[in-house]
């Protein structure tokens, strides 16, 4: 008996064990335009023998899953999708559905006789330069050797580059992260005292000297904790790897792994606005400084608070209005276009070393320097 495959003319949003046997005809990436970043989502165009059309889309942390085994061109059976209401710019086909990839989405190859490749519908130019065209409707236009349509009415061109792959382009701006453990251990300099790091080893800074640097290096400076930002985002859900593992499929995705991961575990990241005479910024402590800082890992920090606790811990809010020797990143490599933040590397609220530093720096009593 032959399987028996469900029309894309037939895909409504009633079910999701949808079973297609269709041709992906397009295939693309919506490209994130950070460096090295993962893309956004494969995009996918897929045609079935009777010639209708839908559009798939695997969202970003299920592109790993299934880029290796589709290939722009060839005949597949899909089972398992979520179908959602075809809207937006840029739609591709008139159905009114578009199908969603999940993780439980299968894949098999299917025999090439199964969907014939002649099945485009070729638009007319001079249709789509009418002007009254629908132009959130993606259309195949024929092109002349020289990668041009021509429309007669107002004498219209569009030219395509043939040459290259067109893409969506999107920009996101993601903070800044942990360094990978590498770094770390090129950076530990637990060896040294805290007293000799703050005090003779690493030059002095203020907030605002700090932001006019031109130069990548570690500088230390006299603040105070004005406000914890993002208080109840104190920490985070990290992968082995200690990148952040975003709540997906119920597992997490880690971007850096490009996989799903079951085994994760809690991260400080302190988000703090630190105020001195001279100006203010945002700076941020992350694991094992946030640990030092409070002589607790963060899962035992968790732990500690008991499950019925609300909001961050204690510990946390006692350092508003403290003052604290920072010692800095300048941070200069990072381009924004919002204000910077600087990575926190080490931080002590020892007595002893901050009035040696007041008077090695003459800081006055209120933070400012006579
Ligand atoms: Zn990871």
């Amino acid at each position: 008996m032959t399987p028996s495959y469900d029309s894309i003319a037939s895909v409504n949003s009633n079910k999701e064990s949808w079973n297609l046997m269709v041709r992906v005809v397009r295939l693309w990436y919506v490209k994130n335009l950070g460096s090295n970043k993962l893309p956004f989502s494969m995009e996918m165009v897929m045609v079935d023998k009777n010639g209708d059309r839908i559009h798939a889309t695997v969202r970003r942390s299920l592109i790993y899953k299934f880029e290796n085994d589709m290939k722009e061109g060839e005949i597949y059976n899909f089972t398992n999708f979520g179908v959602a209401t075809n809207i937006g710019e840029y739609r591709t086909t008139k159905h009114q559905y578009k199908l969603n990839f999940q993780y439980a989405t299968k894949v098999k190859k299917g025999a090439d006789k199964l969907v014939s490749p002649h099945l485009y519908v070729i638009a007319n130019p001079s249709d789509i330069f009418a002007g009254d065209y629908d132009t959130d409707y993606l259309v195949a236009i024929e092109l002349d050797y020289d990668g041009k349509a021509y429309g007669s009415k107002h004498n219209l061109c569009i030219e395509v580059d043939l040459q290259s792959d067109v893409y969506y382009c999107l920009g996101v701006e993601e903070e800044g992260d942990s360094p990978s453990p590498a770094i770390c251990m090129l950076q530990d300099t637990s060896k040294i005292s805290i007293e000799d790091d703050f005090l003779n080893i690493t030059p002095m800074t203020t907030i605002e000297a700090l932001k006019d640097m031109k130069m990548e290096t570690s500088l230390v400076f006299c603040g105070v904790v004005k406000v914890i930002l993002d208080e109840d985002d104190w920490f985070y859900t990290a992968c082995i790897c200690h990148k952040k593992g975003y709540p997906d499929e119920k597992m997490y995705f880690c971007e850096k792994c490009n996989k799903h991961v079951v085994t994760v575990f809690p991260r400080y990241r302190l988000k703090l606005r630190i105020i001195d005479s001279t100006d203010s910024s945002t700076f941020v402590v992350f694991d094992r400084d946030g640990a030092e800082l409070f002589k607790k890992s963060c899962s035992d920090m968790i732990d500690s608070m008991g499950p019925k606790s609300n909001g961050p811990p204690k510990e946390l809010i006692d350092m508003v209005d403290k003052t604290f020797l920072f010692k800095v990143d300048t941070n200069v490599k990072e381009e924004t276009r919002y204000e910077k933040s600087y990575r926190v590397k080490k931080m002590t609220d020892d007595v002893d070393v901050i009035a040696k530093f007041k008077a090695k720096y003459s800081v006055g009593e209120c933070g400012s320097y006579e």
